[in-house]
């Protein structure tokens, strides 16, 4: 179930406790303030449906590719079961979701990952849907938006799961050479093959404040290294900082930002 979902079952009095800080805000206001703690300014984690109801103009988004699932085809175990429980805890079929929107009148190609599902581990499923999307874009000349989520590759899947990096790669670069603009916003937290492929593979990248991006955990990384690593290792602040990243945007002006950048980069209107 989305935030969204939840804000609006409960009423607008019901206290949501911050994971962060422990203020106690009312579903209400939490909501009025884009999913940010206006305490500490902890950004809620949305999941894909609550990003695009957030970013897409209303009722623009048409949903493609649905109904793909992905098969235990390793009997890994409790992947099965694993998968059985995140598609009913999120109603979707696996962890992005695809499709066509306008955002500032623009139209585009869009998917959003969804890091409750599975902590959107990019498995077969995931890496087709972004790779039919690209091909989508390339055929009928849009902009791809991506918003990338994830925990890294889907170790369930083995092999399958890491030749998804080259396959989307491969989509992007199509993308790219029939001269189409891409755009990745990497949110918290995007982690492992996604980074390592498709989620730095932007033309423009932006990402949201206090976002973890990294590629191998901290600790991982800290003892491979033998070295101590700063407070903020592997945050977008850090990133940016070291020419990973092109801007962090606030939630607030994302869709203003992703408007003004379609419109410079001379994007068609909605017809
Ligand atoms: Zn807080």
């Amino acid at each position: 179930m989305g935030l969204m979902d939840m804000f609006q079952k409960a009423t607008n009095s019901t206290k949501i406790k911050c994971k962060k800080c422990g203020n106690e805000e009312t579903a209400y206001n939490l909501t009025q303030n884009l999913y940010i703690c206006p305490n500490c300014g902890y950004y809620y984690r949305l999941g894909a449906r609550d990003r695009i109801e957030l970013t897409a103009d209303k009722k623009s988004f048409t949903e493609i590719d649905t109904g793909l699932v992905s098969k235990d085809f390793l009997e890994f175990p409790n992947y099965a079961d694993k998968l059985e429980k995140a598609k009913a805890s999120t109603k979707e079929d696996d962890a992005v979701v695809c499709g066509k929107a306008a955002i500032g009148g623009k139209e585009v190609a869009l998917f959003v990952m969804d890091s409750k599902f599975i902590m959107a581990s990019m498995g077969s499923v995931v890496g087709e849907k972004i790779t039919r999307l690209f091909e989508y874009a390339t055929a009928n000349q849009l902009p791809v938006i991506g918003f990338t989520a994830s925990g890294g590759a889907r170790m369930q899947e083995g092999i399958v799961s890491l030749m998804q990096m080259a396959k989307v790669s491969g989509a992007v670069k199509q993308h790219s050479n029939a001269g189409l603009l891409y755009i990745t916003v990497l949110t918290d937290p995007t982690t492992g093959g996604v980074t390592a492929s498709f989620a730095m593979q932007g033309d423009i990248i932006l990402a949201e404040p206090k976002a973890l991006v990294g590629f191998a955990g901290r600790r991982v990384v800290e003892q491979t290294t033998k070295s101590q690593l700063p407070d903020n290792f592997q945050s977008a602040e850090f990133l940016l900082h070291h020419g990973f990243i092109d801007a962090i945007i606030p939630r607030n002006e994302l869709r203003g930002t992703l408007t003004q950048l379609l419109t410079m980069h001379g994007r068609r209107d909605v017809s």
